[in-house]
């Protein structure tokens, strides 16, 4: 895609301060390789019993030399069919507890296997801990104190289960929960990726403000996720740089109007078969628009002062009890892009899928970009939003 209109040298420059900024704070290699090594021996004899994925600050390069507790959190997937699931997700609203819950039931093999595993190691400790997160909210955990270089780096581990929709559910001792943190990992790293790193280091700002003012890890999370969710916002707002975006695709895959119009001939919208169009596709996914996030914030100073201040308003709203919309946080989980001719036929295609979003709970926003050159097609974007629960 075409860059001329970025000032390439100030990109350079603020990404070669990022990375020195990033190496003076971050937890040096050494360690980071000798807590990668603990991971993988917790996997492998934990591979038939849970798959282990890495979430919270480990995974968002958020994990910082000045830390005093530092902490790894691991997430233990149980995979359930759908009913089964589904049978859990329905006791969340009657806070009710199953006797023989799995969850638990796999804290507790996953503890003894480790257990057994460290016993003999004298710089790891396994123990197990009820944390309480608030009021009457409990939570089970099982801490893996590692000791590197002197200082001990916790891994907690927690059990959860999962199915084929985008959350998993924990459990908070005798009550369940929906947990969006595999998603908020996902999310902050294609976001860091097409900001070229600029979110790790405003998530440090964010950090030491935080710290500097006594805010609770809660406050500090929902700053974070604040800043996250109004990014992917701005790509619904913004008309300029996805137009251009939009329209460049367009010029490279459509020489004339007529390819356009001779896609609706057969199939009155498009056939999805169709190798060009699966390209075009490609193009318009939410991990592509490098270019469109680059023109919207060039310097890295305007989007740590824009960016800061945002976090702070936002999160003083959750503090005052501002309700639902305001205060909500929503993420983007797909980005769909359709092509529409001239006379905007509409297919029963679109409203299938509609139907299917809906059934998921997930809430749909519609974006007409129009192409440089109106006479050809118009690109209709699809994002797809889910509500982002926090405990
Ligand atoms: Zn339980």
């Amino acid at each position: 895609m075409n860059f001329e209109k970025l000032n390439r040298d100030d990109v350079r420059k603020d990404y070669k301060l990022i990375k020195t900024r990033l190496n003076e704070i971050s937890i040096s290699k050494h360690v980071i390789e000798k807590i990668n090594i603990e991971i993988n021996n917790i996997k492998l004899i934990l591979k038939n019993i849970v798959t282990i994925k890495i979430h919270g600050s480990f995974a968002t390069i958020g994990l910082y030399k000045i830390d005093s507790d530092p902490k790894i959190d691991l997430l233990g997937i149980v995979h359930l069919k759908q009913s089964m699931f589904d049978v859990y997700e329905n006791e969340i609203d009657s806070y009710e507890h199953f006797d023989d819950c799995f969850i638990c039931d796999y804290n507790k093999i996953v503890y003894e296997k480790l257990f057994e595993m460290y016993k003999n190691n004298d710089e790891i400790e396994v123990e197990w801990q009820n944390q309480t997160i608030s009021g009457n909210l409990f939570q089970d955990n099982i801490i893996i104190s590692v000791k590197i270089d002197g200082k001990i780096y916790k891994i907690i581990y927690r059990s959860c289960l999962s199915s084929k929709k985008i959350y998993k559910l924990i459990c908070v001792r005798n009550v369940y929960r929906r947990s969006f943190t595999l998603e908020y990992v996902r999310n902050y790293k294609i976001l860091d990726k097409l900001l070229l790193k600029k979110l790790s280091f405003l998530f440090y700002e964010i950090y030491l403000i935080a710290k500097n003012n006594g805010y609770n890890k809660m406050k500090l999370l929902y700053m974070k996720l604040a800043i996250l969710s109004k990014l992917q916002w701005f790509i619904q707002q913004n008309n300029i740089y996805m137009r251009t975006w939009t329209s460049s695709l367009f010029k490279m895959f459509f020489t004339k109007n007529e390819v356009v119009e001779s896609l609706f001939t057969t199939n009155d919208f498009y056939n999805k078969n169709a190798k060009l169009i699966t390209k075009i596709y490609r193009n318009v996914k939410f991990k592509k628009f490098n270019w469109v996030y680059h023109g919207m914030f060039p310097d890295l100073k305007n989007f740590v002062i824009e960016f800061t201040k945002y976090a702070e308003e936002h999160s003083s709203l959750r503090n005052v009890g501002v309700e639902n919309n305001e205060r909500s946080i929503y993420f983007i989980y797909d980005i769909n892009a359709y092509i529409i001719n001239q006379s905007k036929s509409k297919n029963i295609l679109v409203h299938n899928w509609e139907k299917k979003i809906e059934d998921s709970g997930l809430k749909v926003t519609k974006k007409y970009i129009y192409p440089d050159n109106t006479d050809i097609g118009t690109f209709m974007l699809f994002a797809i939003y889910y509500h982002m629960e926090l405990i």
